[in-house]
């Protein structure tokens, strides 16, 4: 009874350019590019000719990974509202087609049991009201009717990566992530963005560490560093995530 009064007094805004639409409007939605195959089976980059695995693959840490979308235009822009904005409601926009690319794609090895998240530092935390990745992690994992659990504890605070370079990062990031509980066997570990999987391979790390033995990483988006293929931008008319998977292979 609430929702509708509150869509009266506040009307969503569209994620991707504020107009009024929810979660994208018109405009937006061709924009939007999903990943889609052919792809490097390992890592689910869209590339010319299908392969097991590519130059973008993120460290061996890391068994699998997949993301929902890729990092450009009103994905970005949604995914830095939800990081910076303070638009919690972006998590719910985007977790469903999450669950749907691990579906459809079929990922290799085993049924994943439990999903996790690579986790923001407590300060950075507090300043936000929220980490996305956990916000993103228990969204995805109650769609796919798995447990979430805070697997991993972040022990040192990085300082944005942004000015890094790959050296620096791998530095910095030594010994910041370890193991909070025990792990299960198979992990999914959720983030917003995949960029080169170097934050992620550390988390995997502790994960391994902590008695997991396969952990796949799934992301809200990819960052690629590079041409989106044509054939990934989606069809006019067509809602991103509107189609949720039921009944799926991880179960
Ligand atoms: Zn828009
Ligand atoms: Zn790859």
């Amino acid at each position: 009874m609430l929702a509708p009064l509150l869509d009266a007094l506040f009307p969503r805004r569209c994620l991707g350019c504020g107009r009024r639409a929810w979660p994208f409007c018109d405009a937006c939605l061709p924009a939007i590019a999903v990943p889609s195959s052919p792809w490097c089976e390992r890592c689910g980059r869209p590339l010319e000719v299908p392969v097991a695995r590519c130059r973008d693959c993120p460290p061996e840490d890391i068994a699998w990974a997949r993301s929902a979308y890729l990092y450009e235009g009103p994905i970005r822009r949604a995914l830095m509202g939800l990081k910076f904005g303070g638009i919690r409601s972006a998590a719910a926009a985007l977790s469903p087609a999450m669950a749907t690319a691990l579906d459809a794609s079929r990922v290799p090895g085993r049924p994943p049991v439990a999903v996790t998240w690579v986790p923001l530092g407590k300060r950075r935390k507090r300043a936000r009201g929220y980490d996305q990745a956990q916000v993103l992690a228990e969204r995805v994992a109650g769609t796919l009717d798995l447990p979430c659990v805070r697997l991993i504890a972040r022990v040192v605070e990085t300082p944005p990566q942004a000015r890094r370079n790959a050296l620096d990062r791998a530095r910095a990031l030594r010994g910041a992530f370890r193991p909070a509980r025990t792990a299960p066997a198979a992990v999914i570990l959720v983030d917003d963005v995949l960029t080169t999987g170097a934050t992620a391979a550390q988390c995997a790390r502790a994960l391994r560490a902590g008695g997991a033995e396969e952990v796949g990483l799934l992301t809200a988006a990819r960052s690629l560093g590079g041409p989106v293929p044509a054939r990934c931008y989606t069809s006019p008319g067509l809602q991103p995530g509107s189609v949720v998977a039921r009944g799926n292979h991880l179960r």
